[in-house]
Formats: C-alpha cells, sequence, structure tokens
C-alpha cells in the first residue's frame, strides 16, 4: 500500500472537521495551542515512516504517556502491578474519584489517571526515577535524542493538580502508593508534559506493533506481554468511549487530552494522529475522524 498518498488523502479527508471540538482548558498551558492543527504519522515494522499535515510538530503527549509507563513496568518483570490495578474499562471520565471509592482505593485500569498513578508510583520504586527511563526509552525508540520535557506545560499541570492529588492520597488512604504523594504527582504531571510529535510517537509505539521488539531487535515485551498492552488500548485507551472508538476506528489506540492518539496495527505499524479540538469525552475529532478512515481504507481494522 502506497503509504503517503494514503494520508494525503486522509488530511484532505478530514480537512473539514479542524478546529471541530473544544482545546482541553483545564490544564492552562494546553488551551494556547491552535485548535485547527492536524497532523498524521505512520511507522511500518518494515522500517517504512511517512506523514502528512503537521505531523513533525511537537504537542503535549498526556495520557499518551500512559501506555509507555505501563509498558515499562511490566517489562522489569513486575506483575505486582495487577495486586493494584485492575483491567477493565471504567466508563466513567477518567479522574473519577466516585469509582475509586466504590472500589477501595484500587484503580479499575492502567489508564485512568487514578490507575496512571499507580503505574507511576511502582516504575519510581522500579527505576528511582520514572521521568528519566521513559525519556531515555523514548528518545531511543524514536530517534529523537532532543525529546523534552515541555516545562511550561508541566508547571501548568502542577498548579492544577488538585484532583489527581485528591486521587493520589485517596489511594494512599488504603495502602495503595508507595512513594509520597508529591513526588508521585510531580513526576506524573512531568511524563504528561513530555512533547512529541506524530513522527517521534509512531515511531516509539512500534513496539508494540512489532509484538514487544524494539527498534534495536531486543525484546522490551515478550509477545504476549505486547499483545495484553494492546488489549488494554482497545478496551480502555479512549476514556469512556473505548466502546465508540473500537466501533469506528477498530484497532488498539490510546489518546491524550493534547489532541493525540497512539494507535497500533499489531504486525503492521503504529499510527499517531493529533488535532487538538477534543470530543466531550476528550477525545481528538479530527484524530478519531483520521483513524476511521485510515483503518477502513486500509482494512487493517483487527476486526
Ligand atoms: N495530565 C493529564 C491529567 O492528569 C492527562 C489527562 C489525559 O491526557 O487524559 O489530567
Amino acid at each position: 500500500m502506497e503509504m503517503s498518498p494514503l494520508l494525503e488523502r486522509i488530511t484532505d479527508a478530514i480537512a473539514p472537521l479542524r478546529g471541530s471540538g473544544e482545546v482541553a482548558d483545564y490544564i492552562p498551558a494546553l488551551a494556547r495551542v491552535a485548535p485547527d492543527r492536524f497532523g498524521i504519522g505512520v511507522a511500518e515494522v518494515d522500517g517504512g515512516v511517512h506523514g502528512a499535515g503537521d505531523w513533525e510538530t511537537p504537542f503535549s503527549m498526556q495520557s499518551i504517556s500512559k501506555v509507555f509507563t505501563l509498558a515499562m513496568v511490566l517489562a522489569e518483570g513486575d506483575d505486582t502491578l495487577w495486586r493494584r490495578v485492575g483491567r477493565e474499562p471504567s466508563g466513567n471520565p477518567f479522574n473519577s474519584l466516585v469509582q475509586l471509592e466504590h472500589e477501595r482505593g484500587i484503580p479499575r485500569n492502567p489508564f485512568i489517571n487514578a490507575g496512571a498513578l499507580a503505574v507511576t508510583d511502582q516504575l519510581i520504586s522500579l527505576t528511582g526515577d520514572a521521568v528519566a527511563a521513559l525519556l531515555e526509552f523514548l528518545r531511543t525508540e524514536s530517534a529523537n535524542p532532543a525529546l523534552p520535557v515541555d516545562d511550561e506545560v508541566a508547571i501548568s499541570e502542577r498548579a492544577n493538580a488538585d484532583r489527581n492529588l485528591a486521587l493520589a492520597h485517596f489511594m494512599a488512604s488504603y495502602g495503595n502508593m508507595r512513594n509520597p504523594v508529591d513526588e508521585v504527582i510531580d513526576q506524573y504531571v512531568r511524563q504528561c508534559s513530555i512533547a512529541m510529535s506524530c513522527r517521534d510517537l509512531a515511531q516509539a509505539g512500534l513496539f508494540l506493533a512489532r509484538h514487544g521488539v524494539r527498534r534495536d531487535g531486543t525484546g522490551h515485551l515478550s509477545r504476549s506481554q505486547a499483545k495484553r498492552i494492546n488489549a488494554i488500548m482497545l478496551t480502555c485507551g479512549t476514556y469512556d468511549a473505548a466502546g465508540e472508538f473500537a466501533y469506528h476506528v477498530g484497532i488498539p489506540g490510546k489518546s491524550g487530552v493534547g489532541g493525540g492518539i497512539l494507535a497500533i496495527v499489531p504486525g503492521r505499524c503504529a499510527v499517531a494522529v493529533w488535532s487538538p479540538g477534543l470530543d466531550r469525552r476528550g477525545n481528538s475529532v479530527a484524530g478519531v475522524a483520521a483513524l476511521d478512515h485510515f483503518t477502513t481504507l486500509t482494512g487493517w481494522s483487527v476486526f
């Protein structure tokens, strides 16, 4: 399949949707991004990398970072994570406190904020510095040694972290937090504030299409672990709209409130899209539409 013309075609097709939706404004630094930006990038397992639109413009990866921190904890061989985090879709907003109380401090899955905080907590215990370990991995896999934490976004998010602090303290009250809450939140907001382009993200996520194998051919995850992460992305990766996403797009995907989505076609490619306008669930409007076109035109849905 000729990938570059396909991506240009998709970019043209979604053009009327550019600027649709609302830019996330609960993190003030994110609210300043122009809503009509759009990019799409594809990294293929045979090494090809293609893109269209603003695919080389960095944006805030936000919750997409949760896929990589989860993979890193599992890559350390630490399955004890599953004693403190579940694997079911939440069907609730990603920062819900109510559900956490019902479930006595055990987050429903690793991609809602509470679950991701537990993952970061565990990664701090495993590595000493979760963000440094994450950055090293992302820089190597994306072949972009300059990938930065965007300090402006991190400071803005840290100053508006009351809800995440509440979730972390709540888990701590149930004994489900190992490191000091402030340290976990500091690391979490920094991991979310890493700036990556669609090109960077597609390349960094390619190990999930390669059944766990890294850029240099070494194993990051076993085939079975990669399969499981893709499954959690499919069932839990797009907030409380994972059913809709599976219905329309039909491949594993993880979105972030910066407007990015990383999607995986196992055995073939990783696709990253970015457009900052979000629907009411928090997923990029033009990004979801582009992925819908992508799987329709390629026939590469997993279903
Ligand atoms: N850092 C954001 C938060 O914790 C991530 C949200 C997201 O992208 O889903 O609110």
